[in-house]
């Protein structure tokens, strides 16, 4: 493999506690990764509208070192878009190496070496991913075994379980990740789907030491959903196979209770079962048409074509 350029792409939001021991820790790294590089590894923060001194600090760092590159956005848009926007900078620095790595250290950078070594054997993606999920609340780790069940069964694309965004990746892998030109952006989705070859490179989970994760369990309930809808349809079937198994159901009865009107006489009774019929199907009705309100949402917001972001300043 030829020596190139290595560009680290950071999210960052409200991380000025950890920056400083990101900074440390990479400039430890660094040697160790020599002999892969021609050149000094370059950075590229992306300020997703932090309110702390997030963005003096970056200011700082690049007057001290060019290498320091920074994007700030104009309010906070979410990892996705930062991940985007620092790809997408990555790309015009003419990187041929790129990483993606939180600023807050749980992704160890030493793993960088063992990531290049994988790219040497010919892999195009060297990706890490969790294989305990020590320090997490149970309850929390219990929703995400069951998010990558559900979404491993019912969408075309393969999200391995633990799997972070921490990674090393080629400049034709990150060329293709661009290429989808979607808004709502489910990063493990489009990782797995742009394809290429992945070695998955296991470690133990690291707590954060600084700071506090900006992802709340309902935060992390939506993002489970915008996953689920942005890469299968099967929801949408599910809901026609119910509907046409109701109806089968529902003449099933029909012919019941006319044989018995016509057997037996009427007499006017019926009413709890009525009713129960009627609330059921009213709630999968409301389901129903909640779920595909729910992917016309995602439709409507795709097709204003709004940008995925706003730059403030970049240096
Ligand atoms: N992050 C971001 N924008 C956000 C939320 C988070 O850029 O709106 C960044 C954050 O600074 C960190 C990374 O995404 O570098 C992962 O966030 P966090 O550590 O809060 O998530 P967790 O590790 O708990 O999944
Ligand atoms: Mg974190």
């Amino acid at each position: 493999m030829e020596r190139g350029s290595l560009c680290v792409v950071v999210p960052c939001h409200n991380e000025e506690q950890s920056l400083p021991a990101l900074f440390e820790r990479m400039g430890t790294v660094e040697p160790a990764l020599s002999r892969w590089l021609n050149e000094p590894i370059q950075y590229v923060f992306v300020d997703d509208g932090s309110m702390d001194d997030t963005l003096s600090i970056l200011r700082d760092e690049h007057a001290k070192r060019p290498s320091v590159h920074y994007v700030s956005f104009s309010r906070n848009f979410g990892k996705e878009a930062g991940l985007a926007a620092g790809l997408r900078k990555a790309l015009d620095l003419g990187s041929q190496f790129i990483s993606v790595m939180d600023a807050d250290l749980q992704d160890p950078p030493e793993l960088l070496g063992e990531m290049f070594a994988r790219l040497e054997d010919g892999f195009d993606v060297a990706a890490a991913y969790r294989t305990t999920r020590a320090g997490e609340p149970p309850i929390r780790s219990w929703f995400a075994e069951r998010f990558y069940g559900i979404i491993n069964r019912i969408s075309d694309v393969e999200i391995k379980s633990g799997a972070r965004d921490f990674r090393l990746m080629t400049r034709r892998v990150v060329t293709a990740i661009l290429s989808l030109p979607e808004n709502s952006r489910f990063s493990k989705g489009i990782f797995s789907w742009v394809g290429f070859k992945t070695a998955w490179i296991p470690y133990e989970n690291i707590e954060r030491e600084r700071g506090e994760s900006s992802w709340s369990f309902f935060s992390l309930a939506r993002y489970a959903l915008e996953g689920i809808v942005a890469f299968s349809t099967v929801p949408l079937e599910l809901i026609s196979i119910l509907g046409l198994l109701t109806c089968l159901l529902a003449m099933l009865f029909l012919v019941f209770v006319l044989v018995r009107a016509l057997a037996f006489g009427d007499p006017v009774a019926g009413w709890p079962s009525l009713m129960c019929v009627i609330l059921l199907l009213g709630g999968a009705i409301l389901f129903g048409v909640g779920l595909v309100g729910l992917y016309l949402s995602k439709v409507y917001s795709e097709v204003k074509r709004r940008p995925l972001y706003v730059i403030a300043e970049e240096a």
